[in-house]
């Protein structure tokens, strides 16, 4: 029954689902408290308590028609509070109008590839990635286009990305703070890639869409800022969700927020609440989009967060791993002990750690660690990285 092209995008995409069974087989033999599962970027908080009120206040029976059918951008007041934080952010007249609710940041990035890809289009994105964006591309016939990041920064490396872009570029995916380094991109940068696109869009005669995945722009350590996207691209839309800064993904609720300086913005958009419809979502939940209207200026602790970052990289570095200090999100990139990464995830399964090895994200020689896990079972685990990168050593004598 199953097609081709899926059968083949299943065995293409299974290695953190492989890292998960693998861990099940290892809780049934050790215990759960003795695996150290690193392997998923599922958030282990509770909502924040401003989340669970609201969720209370309307379930309550003050609220005749929350659970019908609406406009398929989503409610008009969430709308209006989401443009008044992005304008307020960008500098920009945004108003509801530039605002779709989507079923997560999943959602907002299928509607936009959706409304804009011609079959074969281009879409750059950086390696490593985020793999879901390779599937979302070709979901809508895109073409991926993979550009190295310089591994010494996980930052984009202009040269690379100036040599990618072609006539049939249409859009550029940036995702910071990123998964899987947890890199912030610096405002430096940003311009430059926005001086870049502007000379290629001259020199082609083409509009490339900047698309801006910021599900973690709120997961940010050491006061660092993340610069605003809509600020400095002047095609550009973010994609946003709350599955992470309020640790609600399995409620599926993020937006669209439109930059307004886009040519015939308006036709772009009804594209995308087409696309929202039709590609079967219809509209995102209506009882979250209430709850998070309620909850735009809360986060998960983020404190805890960045507890356990300092405590896993500090020892990671300690015990001779090499990795880039991340400022968001929540995973660590480092580099994998020998050069293959996968190799180094299979041994690492002999000291019960499960971690996803770099070539799933499109960089090999590294490996993921997703630290949204008890902060005892990283501490626990450190025995477990010590062993292991002793072994290696060891072999390599
Ligand atoms: N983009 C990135 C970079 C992610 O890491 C994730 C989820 O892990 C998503 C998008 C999807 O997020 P959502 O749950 O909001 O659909």
């Amino acid at each position: 029954m199953l097609s081709q092209n899926i059968s083949n995008k299943i065995n293409k995409s299974s290695w953190i689902r492989a890292m998960f069974e693998e861990g099940e087989k290892l809780r049934k033999i050790h215990g759960a408290e003795n695996v150290y599962d690193f392997s998923l970027g599922n958030p282990d908080y509770e909502p924040p308590v401003e989340v669970q009120n609201a969720l209370k206040k309307y379930t309550s029976d003050q609220f005749p028609g929350l659970h019908r059918y609406m406009n398929n951008a989503g409610h008009l007041d969430v709308r209006e509070k989401i443009a008044k934080k992005n304008s307020e952010e960008s500098g920009l007249p945004v108003t509801q109008s530039h605002i779709i609710m989507t079923c997560g940041a999943a959602g907002g990035l299928n509607v936009i590839l959706k409304s804009i890809l011609n079959p074969e289009d281009e879409v750059i994105v950086f390696s490593p990635y985020f793999v879901e964006y390779l599937f979302y591309i070709e979901n809508c016939a895109g073409k991926p286009v993979v550009v190295s990041t310089d591994t010494k920064t996980f930052e984009p490396s202009l040269d690379l990305l100036a040599k990618s872009i072609t006539p049939r570029s249409k859009a550029i995916i940036i995702n910071s703070p990123n998964n899987p380094t947890g890199v912030v991109y610096s405002e430096k940068i940003l311009k430059e890639i926005a001086t870049l696109l502007e000379a290629k869009e001259r020199e082609f005669g083409i509009k490339i869409l900047v698309i801006s995945d910021e599900p973690y722009s709120k997961v940010i350590y050491d006061q660092v800022e993340v610069p605003s996207i809509l600020k400095l691209f002047k095609h550009s839309a973010i994609v946003n969700s709350y599955s992470k800064s309020l640790a609600i993904p399995g409620e599926r609720v993020g937006y669209i927020a439109v930059n307004p300086s886009i040519p015939n913005v308006d036709l772009l958009i009804s594209g995308m609440i087409f696309c929202n419809r039709t590609l079967g979502f219809v509209n995102a939940p209506s009882l979250f989009q209430k709850v998070i209207a309620d909850s735009l200026d809360v986060v998960v602790n983020t404190d805890e967060y960045k507890k356990r970052r300092d405590f896993l990289y500090n020892h990671l570095i300690e015990l001779g791993y090499s990795c880039v200090k991340p400022q968001g999100a929540f995973y660590l990139f480092p580099q994998s002990l020998i050069p293959d990464d996968i190799e180094f995830a299979k041994l690492a399964l002999k000291y019960n750690l499960l971690v996803v090895p770099g070539s799933g994200f499109g960089c090999p020689g590294h490996f993921r660690l997703a630290y949204c896990v008890d902060f005892n079972s990283i501490k626990n685990s450190i025995p477990a990285f010590k062993a292991l990168a002793e072994e290696i050593k060891g072999q390599k004598k």
